[in-house]
């Protein structure tokens, strides 16, 4: 059977992940950002994953320069091959960037093509709405791509049955284990951790432990291979705001309120890992 034509759709953490895990396993992957400059980084972050991988032995320095044949990058969505069987959208987790990119690509892809975004909490029905709704859905990948097994497939109010069971078949071609989930705000994943990190923040703002103290208790005491504030940065505090502000609005508690020192600390961009603080300083 031919394999799907694929094209990623922002080369940012998520993105070259994903890029990464789909041209080793042999698809033919377009690599879609706004510059040259963006796209020139995604591709060395790729290479490094591949590289990575290689030194673990998990792959060949052969299987390493094959896969980066399979990649294609394309500056400007405007780009994007109209023959893509699949599109996964990984940009800002912002509901109105998504819904303009995906107008843009509606227009532009055939209408075959399945229309998946990797968002982590915003709901696929509404950005579905107007767009192929039957063809639309979540394929929320986890960080680190190359090495976590789980992916959530989420199925908006419209997705049919034939673009789930494709988007099934394409995750386990990928060696991830796709979990079926239905359109509430955070899905699975982030419903359950998000609040624990948000948590972690309010402890920290309000003094009762330092940050190194608060992650070795998480870490210590429950066995978590990292802590949450470390694991914040790593996600990116900006992408935490985010999906907290989903869950506040889309559930209307108030124990999803995001703690406001994680609010400053974006405005102040400390954003973790990607721009070398965040409760933790980076290299
Ligand atoms: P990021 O900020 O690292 O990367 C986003 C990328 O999108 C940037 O490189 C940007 O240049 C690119 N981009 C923006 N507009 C574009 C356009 N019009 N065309 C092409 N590229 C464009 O973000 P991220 O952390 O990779 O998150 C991406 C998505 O994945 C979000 O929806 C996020 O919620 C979700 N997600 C993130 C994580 C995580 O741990 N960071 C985990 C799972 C899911």
């Amino acid at each position: 059977m031919e394999k799907s034509k694929i094209a990623v759709v922002g080369g940012g953490t998520m993105g070259n992940g994903i890029v990464t895990v789909f041209a080793i396993n042999d698809f033919s992957v377009s690599l879609v950002e706004i510059s040259e400059d963006l796209v020139n980084k995604a591709l060395k972050n790729i290479e490094s994953n591949l590289s990575r991988l290689v030194k673990k032995g998990s792959i060949t320095e052969e299987k390493k320069n094959q896969s980066l044949q399979n990649i294609t990058p394309i500056i400007s969505i405007k780009n994007t091959p109209v023959d893509t069987d699949l599109v996964i959208e990984a940009v800002y987790e912002n509901k109105d960037v998504k819904l303009s990119i995906f107008k843009e690509l509606h227009a532009l892809i055939q209408p075959s093509c399945i229309f998946a975004t990797n968002t982590s909490s915003i709901s696929i029905t509404e950005l579905s709405a107007s767009i192929r709704p039957d063809k639309f859905i979540g394929m929320h990948f986890m960080n680190p791509v190359p090495m976590m097994k789980l992916v959530e497939i989420i199925r908006g109010y419209s997705t049919s049955n034939e673009t789930y069971e494709k988007i099934k078949a394409i995750t386990l071609s990928l060696d991830k284990t796709p979990v079926e989930v239905n359109d509430f705000p955070g899905f699975i994943a982030n419903r359950i951790l998000m609040p624990m990190i948000n948590e972690a923040v309010f402890a920290l703002m309000e003094g009762v432990a330092t940050a190194e103290d608060i992650d070795t208790v998480m870490k210590l005491g429950m066995n978590h291979p990292m802590g949450p504030l470390t694991l914040a940065d790593f996600i990116g505090l900006d992408v935490c705001l985010a999906i907290m502000e989903v869950m506040f609005k889309g559930f209307g508690d108030s124990k999803y309120r995001p703690c406001p020192l994680l609010r400053k600390m974006v405005a102040a961009n400390k954003l973790g890992r990607k721009s070398g603080e965040g409760f933790f300083k980076y290299n």
